[in-house]
């Protein structure tokens, strides 16, 4: 379970997160959706402890990870871009973070080449992440995050990087795992098609704020006020 309350976040003049205050109950995805420069990754951050609250609390569990470092909270962060290391091979890009864990040399292979099996990329384990398609990278960025085994899994913008196509794909593999690992999503989206498909609710930001939480049917029957309606109004 995660929790927010009064959260905010300025950088200098700008308020880029203002007041949010949200549950995601465990084994629960919930989409934060809302358009560009709203303060979805900056919430997102904000749970993972890349980025400091000016005020506000985090909750995981039941503990306080406000002023808990990154490496301390029981997350795992997918980014947009993949950020996968060029200069390892694949295999070693998912076994990353679990030296650090404690695991021998033998048992982090072992673990690592189960994930790639789990999103379907055994036999690329020697391959260089730079010889990879979009939507092979993202499956070994999903595998990445999810060998550390987190109890919450935070996705910003995983699927934007890919086309239509394989957007769909991604969107079935991803509704798998969720089936298979008992996890708490965080999902960051702008694209309606995803918040939708994926959601147990959507929570709609606009400049820093949250504006309306609730499941994709009841903020699409009953949007909260004419940013809502206009947002999911718009096709694109
Ligand atoms: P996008 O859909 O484009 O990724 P977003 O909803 O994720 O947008 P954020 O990245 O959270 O938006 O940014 C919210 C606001 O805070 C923006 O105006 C952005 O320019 C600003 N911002 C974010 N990070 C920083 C930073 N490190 N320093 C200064 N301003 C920042
Ligand atoms: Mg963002």
């Amino acid at each position: 379970e995660i929790e927010l309350q009064n959260l905010s976040k300025s950088f200098g003049e700008l308020d880029a997160v203002t007041d949010v205050s949200l549950s995601v109950r465990d084994g629960e995805l919930l989409c934060l959706l809302g358009p560009s420069g709203c303060g979805k990754s900056t919430t997102m951050r904000m749970i993972s402890g890349l980025e400091t609250p000016s005020s506000g609390t985090v909750y995981i569990g039941d503990a306080d990870v406000t002023d808990e470092p990154a490496y301390d909270r029981d997350t795992s962060m997918v980014f947009q871009n993949w950020a996968l290391f060029p200069y390892k091979t694949v295999l070693e890009n998912v076994a990353f973070g679990l030296k650090m864990r404690g695991m021998g040399k033998q048992q982090r292979r072992d673990r690592a080449s189960e994930m790639l099996d789990r999103v379907h990329m055994d036999g690329y384990e020697s391959h260089s992440p730079t010889d990879l398609s979009g939507g092979q990278k993202q499956r070994v960025a999903l595998a990445r995050s999810l060998a550390v085994d987190p109890d919450v899994l935070l996705l910003d913008e995983p699927l934007s990087n890919l086309d239509k196509r394989l957007r769909e794909e991604m969107e079935i593999e991803l509704k798998d795992i969720r089936e298979e690992f008992q996890k708490t999503f965080v999902h960051v989206t702008h694209n309606q098609d995803e918040a939708f498909t994926l959601a147990d609710r959507i929570g709609i930001m606009n400049d820093g704020r949250l504006v309306q939480v609730g499941e994709p049917n009841e903020v699409y029957r009953d949007p909260k006020n004419k940013f809502v309606e206009e947002f999911l109004g718009d096709t694109n």
